[in-house]
């Protein structure tokens, strides 16, 4: 029985020596431990700036009367990553003094390095003089450190002795004992550490030193190295950290590496042993500032820390709904508020209040913006009631093609493609462009007609098939080849070009002779032998016009926009057509874009 007891106790000290993180096996890892004694003092600033720089942390044991006259020193060294141990209060031989003596040498600056690094933070001890007895060692409590590369910088007082004697004795797995406190062995340490780097030696903290080889140090036990186990467990990195909206809040989740922890801050403070030790994804009120450090020991073995700021999120962009001229505004998030404005200037928090349903005026452009304490103010939504009281998401006045829209929805030659958009960018399908002359010309299709189209692709049931037909009996359209119209394709503006050249005649329109008013494009080259003849006819009677550099592209896709301001036109030319209340606009330069696919149904056009 005894034997089973004293094999489980054995299992479990071997346990406890193994960390939780994956060991790495790295058979060249040469890591090595740099400590000073006896700070902070007034030289301890220049060294942190040093060690800043090379992004290096080493180890401090610090005297009480130093850590009293220099708390943000250490805090600063505690918060860069360094680690922080203790030396005593003031210094004595301890081995003179009385057991309640040494323990109030311990306990004093214990209790002063807690209010930097929080209670509970443990730490290492290195007796003065690296004078100790049994009785000393079994009174401190603590893992006693003494070094295996003494520099004797405090009796040479000279940068480059200093380095040397770092340097020339340097072994993997060393602790150096050197002191802040003189001048000559900051410059001597942080040219020795260059040395040291470039040599390929990973400067880190005793109690890294101690964990990446896989040693537990005990207290009351006294380690002057830790020299290659075999294993390496590796450095510490960051906490990765992700956000959710959850309602109002943040679902905020964070992530280290196995066997570490993770503290973290809701308010912007400074991580210590007394922050909040993270267990599961947290809910957040924004908008705050999250801080977080992975750790293996806050005290000197964790990552540098994540900040992140936790925003408000966005008030969801309000929406429109119109009834005649009465407008609507909606937001989606009931706790919040809306503001507009009628001039087209961009609404703030200092605009009109929404309150009820707002009449309009024909050519108004409204803006909105919702917003509430739960939310940053919303993106602006705009539309346009037009001069014709039509109401738009996506036509402004100051879009070319505003004016030819408004008419041609008024003359119910086009319509929007739902949800107040016309998506005047958009191409239009060969079917829907047809489909458009057919409603323009009122015409009809007989059975006859669908009886002869020799087209295999067209879908007898689809909105476009009753207008093809006719078009094709008309000779308005041939299609691609003898089987194909290909009635899904998006329409070229040669393509345009022709079949309204075509329709023009068939309505009886004379057109001018051929005048070469092709040549003027200088892309002329380019536009197809079939459609030369169309679309020198269609730039005589001022149908189409090239873009800023003269360029007709006859194989771009022809805008929504385009068809709006050519059947405004084709109402121009033929005279027994009711007047418009105003003539179009011209087709300005540089409308030709090659949007994207639009797949609309037959209501759209
Ligand atoms: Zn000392």
């Amino acid at each position: 029985m005894k034997r089973v007891v004293s094999f489980l106790l054995a299992m479990v000290l071997l346990v406890s020596l193994i960390p939780a993180s994956t060991a790495v096996y790295a058979a060249d890892s040469k890591l090595i431990a740099i400590t000073f004694d006896d700070g902070p003092c007034a030289h301890t600033t220049r060294l942190l700036d040093g060690l800043a720089q090379r992004g290096v942390n080493v180890t401090f044991f610090t005297v009480g009367t130093g850590v009293a006259n220099y708390p943000n020193t250490v805090k600063r060294a505690y918060q860069s990553g360094h680690q922080i141990a203790n030396h005593s209060y003031n210094h004595p031989e301890l081995t003179a003094l009385s057991n309640s003596e040494v323990i109030n040498q311990v306990s004093r600056t214990s209790g002063l390095l807690d209010q930097i690094c929080g209670k509970g933070t443990s730490y290492f001890f290195r007796a003065p003089y690296g004078s100790t007895s049994s009785r000393v060692r079994s009174l401190i409590g603590m893992p006693l450190i003494l070094w295996s590369v003494d520099t004797v910088d405090w009796k040479y007082r000279n940068s480059t002795t200093v380095k040397n004697n770092i340097v020339n004795n340097a072994h993997d797995g060393a602790i150096v004992l050197l002191h802040d406190i003189h001048a000559t062995t900051i410059d001597g340490a942080l040219a020795g550490i260059d040395i040291l780097l470039a040599q390929g030696y990973e400067l880190v903290t005793v109690t890294e030193l101690f964990r990446r080889r896989g040693v537990t140090p005990y207290s009351g036990t006294s380690y002057s190295q830790c020299r290659d186990t075999g294993a390496d467990y590796g450095s510490i990195t960051e906490p990765v950290i992700t956000t959710a909206p959850e309602g109002h809040r943040q679902r905020v989740t964070m992530t280290a590496p196995q066997g570490s922890r993770i503290y973290y801050s809701l308010d912007g403070s400074d991580i210590n042993q007394e922050s909040k030790l993270y267990t599961g994804p947290i809910l957040v009120d924004p908008p705050c500032t999250l801080k977080a450090v992975a750790a293996y020991n806050l005290n000197g073995d964790r990552s540098k820390t994540v900040t992140k700021q936790i925003s408000l999120p966005a008030a969801p962009a309000p929406t429109f709904q119109i009834e005649g001229d009465s407008l609507t505004i909606i937001s989606a998030a009931s706790d919040t508020h809306i503001y507009y404005t009628l001039d087209g200037s961009t609404p703030t928090t200092g605009a009109a209040p929404y309150t009820t349903p707002i009449k309009l005026q024909p050519d108004t452009v409204v803006r909105a913006i919702a917003t509430g304490t739960a939310y940053l103010p919303s993106a602006v939504s705009s539309a346009y009631f037009s001069l014709q009281s039509h109401f738009f998401l996506d036509v402004f006045p100051q879009d070319w093609f505003c004016s030819a829209i408004d008419l041609a929805t008024t003359a119910g030659y086009m319509n929007g493609i739902g949800n107040y958009r016309f998506a005047p960018r958009s191409g239009l399908t060969r079917g829907q462009f047809v489909t458009l002359l057919y409603r323009y010309a009122q015409a009809a299709c007989t059975e006859q007609m669908r009886e002869t189209i020799p087209f295999d692709d067209l879908n007898r049931t689809a909105y476009y098939f009753d207008p093809v037909c006719w078009a094709y009996e008309n000779g308005i359209v041939n299609g691609y080849n003898a089987e194909e119209f290909r009635p899904e394709a998006f329409i070229t503006r040669q393509e345009m070009c022709k079949i309204l050249s075509v329709f023009l005649t068939c309505r009886g329109k004379q057109l001018p002779e051929a005048s070469n008013s092709v040549s003027g494009y200088a892309d002329y080259n380019s536009i197809h032998h079939w459609a030369l003849p169309h679309v020198d006819t269609m730039t005589s009677i001022g149908l189409f016009q090239g873009d800023n550099d003269h360029n007709f592209r006859p194989t771009a896709n022809a805008e929504r926009a385009h068809a709006a301001t050519v059947l405004l036109r084709l109402a121009d030319l033929e005279p027994n057509l009711p007047d418009l209340p105003q003539a179009p606009q011209e087709e300005p330069a540089d409308p030709v874009d090659n949007v994207g696919s639009l797949r609309e149904g037959p209501s759209a056009s």
